[in-house]
């Protein structure tokens, strides 16, 4: 299934995405289990833990009611996770993004964390942060979406806290990360997290082959496998959980493959009016343009 944060008019939540319809899952909840329900945005549904319930809706049933199955023509998709309670990423966990620095590959992840206030949606603008930085990049991501809270999980137990998959843009302000001793403001300035389109639940997705790709301007920049993470998925969630609890709805970014704009020659930065197309298979297509 593909879980969404939607807007239709005033109205945002927490959406069922199909081809045809996107189903509020407020309203969905509310006719079925006859319960007043509401879910701010897919995290908040996350933590609700409703998707235990899912199975239960009749959707067929449902897609006659206009109060619940709206077009998806009639819909905005917003970032799936408005508001995640942690953006944890892994720095050079490609080892095709490592050989393009001349790096080894790295001996234990390297993690850092951006602001989680910073998310935009499908179609956003990326600020390019004026008078700050003229050097901003991209970074095509694998975003793992955590269900299931859980502290110390070992990397067998993984998949249990997964709920799904979405696309990250880990955009960066490359002149201000390399200023700077960590990477925390280079990573942070305001709308440098796209996120989504979709999230697509763990059932439907294979974190360990999914192809991803960058575009700018309809050119290929980064076109790579998951299967060339350094560390994978279950082992990051048994890495990451050792040190904090994971709570539904925290994101962990796992690295961009190689073909980012720094190591163009020359380089080559994100413009105002650039667009940003990030795709992963089996997820879909994340886009954004740059603006000032
Ligand atoms: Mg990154």
């Amino acid at each position: 299934m593909r879980l969404c944060t939607f807007q239709n008019g005033h109205r945002v939540g927490a959406g069922l995405y199909t081809e045809s319809h996107v189903y509020d899952l407020g309203q969905a909840f509310f006719k079925t289990f006859k319960r007043p329900a509401k879910f701010k945005d897919a995290g908040d549904f996350l933590s609700q833990t409703a998707w235990d319930k899912l199975g239960e809706l009749d959707l067929l049933a449902l897609k006659k009611d206009r109060t619940v199955a709206l077009a998806t023509e009639d819909v905005r998709l917003r970032a799936p996770l408005l508001r995640p309670p942690k953006i944890i990423c892994v720095g050079l966990n490609y080892k095709a993004h490592a050989a393009e620095q001349k790096l080894e590959p790295p001996k234990a992840p390297l993690l850092f964390a951006k602001a989680a206030n910073i998310v935009i949606g499908p179609g956003d603008a990326i600020e390019i942060p004026r008078g700050v930085s003229d050097q901003v990049d991209y970074e095509c991501e694998l975003g793992v979406v955590i269900g299931t809270p859980g502290f110390r999980i070992p990397r067998g137990a993984a998949f249990e806290h997964i709920f799904g998959y979405t696309i990250v843009n880990d955009v960066t302000a490359r002149d201000v990360q390399r200023g700077d001793k960590q990477w925390f403001r280079g990573k942070s300035f305001s709308t440098f997290c796209p996120m989504g389109p979709v999230i697509v639940s763990a059932d439907e997705f294979d974190p360990a082959k999914a192809a991803i790709k960058l575009r700018v301007n309809d050119e290929l920049r980064q076109d790579s496998n998951t299967s060339d993470l350094i560390f994978n998925v279950p082992f990051l969630v048994e890495y990451v959980s050792a040190i904090f609890p994971l709570e539904a709805g925290d994101v962990i970014s796992t690295g961009t493959p190689g073909g980012v704009g720094m190591f163009m020659t020359p380089p080559r930065w994100l413009k105002a009016g650039d667009r940003v197309d990030a795709e992963i298979a089996g997820i879909g297509i994340l886009n954004n343009v740059g603006s000032r």
